[in-house]
Parts: C-alpha cells; structure tokens; sequence
C-alpha cells in the first residue's frame, strides 16, 4: 500500500473538513446550526483536553475556567473600557496562557494527582469571582457584549458565527495533529506511559506537560471568546466545575486516538445530553442536572469497555467508506495505551488492554501507520562530543555508595571506563547492577561518593541534563511506546538533536527538521538490523527485538557513552552474535559502551573489561580471560562450577 506523507494527508483532511463544514447547514434545519455552533465551541476546548489528558494524561477538571476566562476578559474589555472585540483576542489568549502556566507551574512539577486537584480549585473559585465581583456583574452577567466584524461583514446571527468557529475547529485540528506528528508530540505520547525514558532522552516532562497545558488553556480561551460574542451576554452557569466535567467527558468519550475524537466527543456529548434533557424533564417532571449521574454511568463503562474512546469504534465503522490510508488523514494517531498494564513492559502481552490495543492495529487508524516515509534528507547534526580531559577515563565512579533504607544497594564502589573501550558490569542477580545504572544516568542519586563524566561531576543533574552531556541509555525493562512504531519509537533518541519550538511545530514549519530525524532513525533501525520493521508497531515485536529497537534509539541519540542494560536478554543465538558485531563496530568508530549483561559467554567474548559485582560490592576487575579464571568471581558468580 502507498504511504502517503502525513503532511498531505492532513492537506487533504483539511479539505474534507471545509467541504462538510461549508455543506453541512444546508442540510441541516436552522435550530441545529446554532447547535454546530455550540459543538465547534465545545471542540475546541474538547481538543485540548484530548491532547492534555487523553494523550499527555494529565486531568484537567478547570477548562470551563479557562473559557470563563476567555468570555469576561472579553466582555469586560469591550463593554466597560471600549475596545474592539479583535483587538482583546490576543489579551484573552495571553491571558489564559500565563494563567496555565501559573497553575501548571505549581501543579505539573509535583508529582502525583496535583493538576486534577489544583484545577478544581481553580475551577471553583474562578466561579465564584465571576459570580461576586461587582464589575463582573455578579451573578446577573454582563450583557450588550458587541458582536464580531469580519471588514465589512458583521457577524449577526449563529449562521455567520458558524463559519468563523468552525474555520477556527479546523485550524486548531490542524495544528494539534501537527503537533502531535513531530517530535515534541512523540514526547507528547510518551509523557503518560514513560515520562521517565523520554528524560532520559533530554526531555524535560514537566515542561511539556505545562506547555500542553497552556496550549489546551488557549483554545479554551478562544473558545470563550467567541462564545462572549456570539452570544453577547454571559453569565458564570456555563463555566462552572460542572460544565468542565463535561468537557472533560467530551475528550473521554472521543478518546485519545485521534484528534478528529474531540469533534465526535463533542458532538456526542451534546447530542446525548439534549436527548437525556427532554427525556429527563418529561419523567422527572422538573429541570436539574440529572443528565450528570447518567454521564457519571457513562463514564464508568467507557473505562470498561471503550477505554480508547469511541474514535476508534466510529474510525472502524467509516474505513470501509473512505479507504484505509485516508482514515488516518488527520488522526495524528497519540492512542498509547491508556492502562498501564498495556505498556510494553517486559512480556505482559497478553493483558486484556493489550488484546484491545491489538485489535486496534488492524483497524485503520493504527498508529504505527500514521508515520511519515523515510525521504533523502539533510543529515542530523551531530552532537558535541564531550572528551576528558587527556589520561582521565570517559567516567570515573567513585567510592559510590546507594542505600535504599536499610539496604546497601552499592557499597564504596570505584571503576572507570576509558573512552573508546566497552566496559562490562556483571553479577548475579540483586548485584547491584542496575542501581549502579540508575546511579550513572541520573535516576538514582548516590548516597555517597562522587560520579564524573568527561571531568565533570553529575552530582545535582538530572537525567535530561545528563543525557545533553552525551549518555544515552536502554532500559533493562523496555520502555517502549508499544502503540507508536519502530522508527517513531527510535526517533525519539534524536530529541536533543533537533530545534524547532512548540509553536513552530504547531505551524507545520518543522517539516525540514522532521525529515532530516526520520531518516536517521530509519538509519539507526538499519543499523541494529531491522530494516523492514520501521512502521511495525513496537508491541507487536518479539521482546528481543524490542531490545534492539532500545538500543536504536539510544544509538539516535548519538551519545559519547552507551549505556545497556541487559540488551541481549531474550536474544537468540544468532541474534546475540549480530549484536556483539553490532557493538565491537560502534567501539571500532570510537564510542564507549558500558554493557550490563548476566550472559557470561556474550560479555567474555565482547568486552575489553569487566567489573564484577556481589551484594553492592566490587568483588573484581580485569580482562575477561583473568576473571574467567578469578576463583573469587566463579565461587560467587557460578556458585563455584566451570
Ligand atoms: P541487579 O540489577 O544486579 O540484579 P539491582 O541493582 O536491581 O540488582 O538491585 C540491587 C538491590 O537493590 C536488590 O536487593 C534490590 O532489591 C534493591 N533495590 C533496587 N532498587 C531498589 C529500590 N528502588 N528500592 C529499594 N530497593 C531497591
Ligand atoms: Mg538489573
């Protein structure tokens, strides 16, 4: 089948988009283009929620105040202090950005369930300004808001509205698929599922995660705005916490496979709670919020039977329609497993949520054939190479000790590695080994001792900053996307190497910089020998090869010093032989290459040292073929047998 490039499926899911856009009110009766007016309002607030929770997973219940936000900053503006509705746009929007990004400040960098708790609180009590402060009209509203003015074109009614809300839909559905087609929305995908291996990769999760959120905080602020000036009187109802559960519900039930989700999220939401109104208000036989307990329900058996949404159900139903490859014309495709259980994660391939995310490779919006073909591209640049100084070794741990309570993980550990050599670090089971590597990457801070890499102390960096001296790492537990293909898994490496900002990205201006990182990675999946698995799903291979799909993206990385933990766990013989061929000819270009490894007869015939490990301590130090033969090392390591 043709790939076609996803910048020319988005082309040409834009023009589908103004097609239905520009037909749809002629089909329509008039009463329910004023409600598309509303669903394209409530998309746009939807859509940032599908970016923010659905794929960056991060709960936001305080969207209506954002879009409050939007509408008073707006009314007030242009009903007390007489400016033009035009001129406070760019006012709401850096209005609601610094706001976001005030709240996320305090909320994203902690840990845990701060954001859904801290946007409560914000929910709630930006209700309550609008509702009590005089000059916002109290409970009463503000009403006689202008309307909006295109030149000479005043926008009177719902019709016109609904030209320029729905243009607006379709330029923030495109900027988000872009968004989440690039390298910053590949960190996107990853923040949910593997915040830890995207900063090891120089990526720093909780500058995203507000960078989301202010992004979703500005269409919700568009979306107030033009909501002000269609409806030209507001009040404080429709952006209560109320109302941003609803929201919130939109972006659940459209799902976090694609963009296009927020619109039928959007539309379902609204659609649902009209019928539920006039149902309910016929068997109740009163007005009051009962269609919040039914979507409450609702909720609850999404999460059990519907967790990616219904965009996936409704994608299946209309593929036979539109052709495979167009489904995907905007689904920027973020659908990474919502339940941590459907990470891939060792083998856990055989959990209900993975049997689910298999079903949804076959269906036509599976991700891994969203990406974008491998074209001739410029070069990537290359990282700076931070040397030691002349006879120091590339890194020198030591006298390192690690407790984790009462356990001493790593006791007064010393070794260096010299540059250009690979390093092994072996020793059985609870060793140590992996700790030693947590200690190395930054993950792990030392209880004692002094870690220093080309001359320079890691003590106080993070991961990120360490991963921008030049280290790149595998993770003994594969910290895949499983959703994501190879080569957009791969791609990842390459985060430091490439430039282009949030907003760029959003523009599609990144396309160069993009091109240039998909052909490396494609380069580094040929190199570890997997040419021909670029768009299989990274779930779908065997663990072995997962492993090397690892080391591709730490090679995408182009670091100084590889760090592997295990990489040849799960490999077979073959497989272990083309590795080791692999590593002696990243050793032959000049990386150095520190390698945990249990499989004795790989380290002995790769490595140009090894440091052996037992209960934390160093027990030894040499060539293989004198730890080989160390009696020390076989009693302890072999339990004394040859
Ligand atoms: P290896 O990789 O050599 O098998 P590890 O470094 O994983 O060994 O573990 C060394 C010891 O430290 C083990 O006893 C393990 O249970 C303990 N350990 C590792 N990580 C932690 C942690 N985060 N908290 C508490 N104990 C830990
Ligand atoms: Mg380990």
């Amino acid at each position: 089948m043709m790939r076609i490039a996803p910048g020319t499926r988005r082309l040409l899911g834009i023009v589908a988009g103004i097609v239905v856009v520009a037909v749809l009110p002629r089909l329509v009766p008039e009463y329910a283009v004023t409600l598309l007016d509303y669903i394209g309002l409530y998309t746009l607030v939807a859509l940032g929620l599908v970016l923010l929770t659905g794929v960056a997973g991060q709960t936001s219940f305080g969207q209506a105040a954002f879009v409050g936000i939007g509408a008073y900053t707006s009314a007030v503006l242009t009903t007390q202090l007489g400016y033009s509705p035009w001129l406070t746009l760019p006012i709401v929007l850096l209005l609601a950005g610094v706001l976001a990004w005030i709240v996320g400040s305090i909320t994203l960098r902690m840990s845990g369930h701060y954001l859904p708790l801290g946007t409560i609180a914000w929910g709630i009590s930006l209700f309550y300004l609008f509702g009590t402060l005089p000059a916002l009209g109290g409970f009463g509203g503000i009403s006689d808001i202008p309307s909006l003015a295109i030149g000479p074109l005043e926008l009177r009614d719902v019709g016109h509205f609904y030209y320029l809300i729905w243009t607006l839909v379709i330029a923030a559905l495109w900027a988000s698929a872009n968004l989440l087609d690039s390298r910053i929305g590949r960190a996107v995908r990853a923040l949910k599922a593997r915040a830890v291996m995207v900063e090891s990769f120089g990526v720093d999760p909780a500058r995203l995660r507000i960078q989301v959120f202010m992004f979703a905080a500005l269409l919700a602020g568009l979306s107030g705005w033009l909501y002000a000036h269609m409806q030209r009187f507001i009040n404080p109802t429709p952006f209560s916490l109320n109302v941003g559960i609803e929201y919130l519900f939109m972006a659940v039930v459209g799902g976090s496979g694609s963009v296009l989700g927020a619109v039928l999220g959007a539309f379902g939401v609204t659609a649902l709670k009209e019928v539920l109104q006039s149902l309910l208000q016929r068997f109740a036989g009163e007005s009051g919020p009962y269609e919040l307990i039914v979507f409450g329900i609702a909720i609850v058996l999404m999460l059990q039977y519907a967790r990616n949404g219904l965009w996936p159900l409704a994608a299946r139903a209309l593929a036979p329609l539109l052709g495979s490859n167009r489904t995907a014309a905007i689904t920027a495709g973020g659908g990474q497993p919502t339940a941590p259980g459907a990470a891939v994660d060792g083998g856990q391939r055989t959990t209900p949520a993975t049997v689910a995310n298999a079903e949804q490779r076959q269906a036509p919006v599976a991700l891994a054939d969203t990406g974008r073909p491998t074209v001739p591209a410029a070069a990537l640049e290359r990282r700076p190479k931070a040397d030691p100084p002349p006879g120091e070794p590339l890194l020198a741990i030591d006298d390192v000790v690690k407790r984790f309570g009462g356990l001493v993980a790593t006791n007064h550990v010393t070794f260096a590695i010299r540059p250009g050599e690979i390093l092994g670090l072996i020793g059985p089971n609870g060793a140590g080994k992996s700790t030693m590597f947590n200690l190395i990457s930054g993950h792990l801070a030392p209880t004692a001792g002094q870690i220093r890499f080309a001359g320079r102390p890691l003590a106080g960096l993070l991961p990120a900053q360490i991963a921008r001296l030049g280290m790149a790492r595998s993770f003994q537990h594969v910290k895949l996307i499983g959703q994501m293909s190879v080569i957009e898994n791969v791609a990842i490496g390459a985060s430091l190497r490439a430039h282009k900002g949030f907003v760029a990205t959003c523009l599609g201006l990144d396309s160069a910089e993009e091109d240039a990182l998909m052909a490396e990675a494609g380069r580094q999946v040929a190199r570890v020998g997997l040419t021909g698995h670029e768009w299989d799903a990274a779930a779908s291979l065997p663990l072995g090869k997962q492993r090397v799909v690892e080391i591709a993206r730490a090679l995408c990385a182009d670091p100084t010093l590889l760090l592997l933990d295990e990489p040849a766990a799960g490999l077979r013989f073959q497989e272990k032989q083309e590795l080791a061929r692999l590593l002696r000819g990243l050793r032959d270009q000049g990386m150095t290459v520190l390698l945990v490894e249990h499989d004795m007869d790989f380290v002995m015939s790769l490595t140009d040292r090894l440091v052996v490990l037992r209960f934390g301590e160093k027990l030894a130090e040499g060539p293989p073929i004198e730890i080989q033969r160390n009696p020390a090392v076989l009693e302890a390591y072999l339990g004394g047998v040859e």
